[in-house]
């Protein structure tokens, strides 16, 4: 079995349901994971634990601390694959330094990517960080080639563009405070988000959802997490966001 939380990203469904293994959805609170109660779901045919810090579709983040004690809690013989996708985008002085606490867990793999803040998504190329017991087996049933040289080159060359991932944090941390203080002034509900998008309660979600496709705004509904009067929109650049915010304005007024 494959333990993961309720509104986490959808593929860990969907690499769990690939294998053939059995699902344990675990209630989320507040919409974020309830580490506790994911540990107290560790059954014992469980083999992987799935935790992705921030979460991906709301926005939702643990302290480092709460993932430290997760991580230490969970039994040698279960693997945690804690994803990071949206690390960068956090304050520098909540990022991860899950990294280092690889070397005190070897059944711990850290996930990141190059697809987010480095703004590399349609290049396929991201890295895991674990003990080289865990990365050996892994290596046996990763697809061979799995990443081209292409996207090999870009990611070592943008690794060392410190200038582009900062502009990337701030455009974003703008944006957020942006989108957080119009929901706030809209009167509606969202979950202040520490990713790159923010989830917002709008009511008829499919409906907003067409009308702001008419006006050439493609936001994410999110109905197939459990969310059905929730979307899901990323932050874009400063131009992109008024657009968004004004055929949301829009949008509901029509509703
Ligand atoms: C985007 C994302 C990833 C990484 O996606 P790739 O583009 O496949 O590297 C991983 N986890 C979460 C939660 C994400 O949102």
């Amino acid at each position: 079995s494959a333990v993961y939380s309720q509104y986490s990203f959808a593929v860990y469904a969907l690499a769990t349901q690939e294998t053939g293994a059995r699902a344990i959805v675990v209630p989320a609170r507040e919409l974020g994971h309830d580490l506790e109660a994911m540990r107290a779901a560790i059954a014992a045919d469980t083999r992987v634990v799935f935790v992705a810090n921030p979460n991906n579709p709301t926005g939702t983040w643990a302290p480092r601390e709460e993932i430290e004690a997760f991580v230490a809690s969970v039994p040698a013989d279960v693997v945690v694959v804690l994803d990071e996708a949206y690390d960068e985008y956090l304050d520098p002085a909540l990022r991860s330094d899950s990294i280092r606490r690889v070397r005190e867990h070897p059944n711990l793999i850290v996930c990141r990517t190059f697809s987010k803040a480095y703004g590399l998504a349609g290049l396929r190329v991201g890295f895991g960080i674990a003990q080289a017991e865990l990365t050996d087996l892994m290596n046996r049933v990763r697809q061979p080639f799995n990443v081209s040289s292409v996207a090999q080159a870009a990611a070592l060359a943008v690794l060392d563009d410190r200038a582009y991932l900062q502009r990337s944090y701030e455009m974003n941390r703008a944006g957020l405070q942006r989108l957080h203080g119009a929901f706030e002034r809209m009167g509606l509900e969202y979950v202040p988000s520490y990713g790159n998008f923010v989830l917002v309660r709008v009511g008829d979600a499919p409906g907003v959802y067409e009308s702001l496709l008419r006006a050439g705004v493609i936001v994410r509904p999110v109905a197939n997490y459990g969310l059905p009067e929730w979307l899901r929109v990323s932050v874009g650049l400063p131009e992109e966001n008024e657009v968004f915010l004004r055929a949301l304005e829009q949008a509901l007024e029509g509703s």
